[in-house]
Order: structure tokens, then C-alpha cells, then sequence
């Protein structure tokens, strides 16, 4: 699929360069809580995302996956900033992420390193592959939180 890669802004062209050739966290858990997969069909890309919780803080996470540089980099810079934050600020980031991506809203400043993505709003196509991550972290948050109700009762 011949996307054409986005072009940014020096600065954040590097940072996003950077966690596309040396990914954080790109592993997997061998102890692990839920293991998600999913898949953006528009660029090809694939994510797959292991969490550990303990508790309720994400004790531990890792990602694998295939794709553009955009879906690859975006997840390996969600991964960096999801370790030790709980299932709720995990979801409030992911709230400020696609809000920043999808509504053009400025950036939370608490994204740090994040908003480096912004510039991906000027390339519409290119939004799904940023989100691909962050929409697999939703799925695992929902699952946990699932979990979590189910052993209360
Ligand atoms: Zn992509």
C-alpha cells in the first residue's frame, strides 16, 4: 500500500523517527494479564499489546506488531508513557490522545513526548494508524475493568 509518508516538523520527525527504529517495550510478556491484537485495514498496520496489572496500576507492558511508521512509533511511545499509571489515568490519556488527533484539540501537556503525534491531524489517513495503539490499550482497559467487576460480585 503506497501511503505517502507524512512529513512533520523537524523536531518531532525525529522523535517519532526515533521510536520507530529503536521501539520501547517491543516484546512480549511472558507473564501477562490479557494479550490484544488489533489491526488498522487502511494502511496494514498491526498491533499487538500485552499488559500486567498490578491491581489496579499497569504494573508492566509490551508491543508487537507490523505496520508504517506512524502506528509503530505511536505505540511504542504509548507503552512509555502507560507503565505505571493506573487503568484510569491509562483511559484519560487515551480520552486526550484521540481528542487531540480526532477533534484537532491542543494537546494535554501531561501527554509529554506524545504530542509530538499532533502532527499527524494534517494527514487524515495517517490518524488511524497513530489511534491503532491506543484503541487496542482501550480494549485491554475494558477487559480489566471487566475483570475487576466480575471478581467484586
Ligand atoms: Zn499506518
Amino acid at each position: 500500500m503506497a501511503i505517502p509518508e507524512p512529513q512533520f516538523d523537524e523536531l518531532y520527525r525525529e522523535l517519532i523517527i526515533d521510536h520507530y527504529r529503536k521501539p520501547r517495550n517491543r516484546s512480549e510478556l511472558a507473564d501477562r494479564d490479557y494479550r490484544l491484537e488489533g489491526l488498522n485495514p487502511t494502511c496494514g498496520d498491526e498491533i499487538q499489546l500485552d499488559l500486567r496489572f498490578d491491581g489496579d496500576v499497569i504494573a508492566d507492558v509490551a508491543f508487537g506488531g507490523a505496520g508504517c511508521s506512524i502506528s509503530q512509533a505511536s505505540a511504542s511511545m504509548m507503552t512509555a508513557f502507560l507503565r505505571g499509571k493506573t487503568a484510569a489515568e491509562a483511559a484519560e490519556a487515551s480520552q486526550w490522545f484521540e481528542a487531540m488527533l480526532v477533534k484537532g484539540d491542543p494537546p494535554n501537556p501531561a501527554l509529554g513526548d506524545i504530542e509530538a503525534l499532533q502532527g499527524v491531524t494534517r494527514f487524515p489517513v495517517r490518524v488511524k494508524c497513530a489511534m491503532l495503539g491506543w484503541k487496542v490499550l482501550n480494549d485491554g482497559l475494558e477487559r480489566h475493568e471487566q475483570a475487576t467487576t466480575e471478581s467484586e460480585k
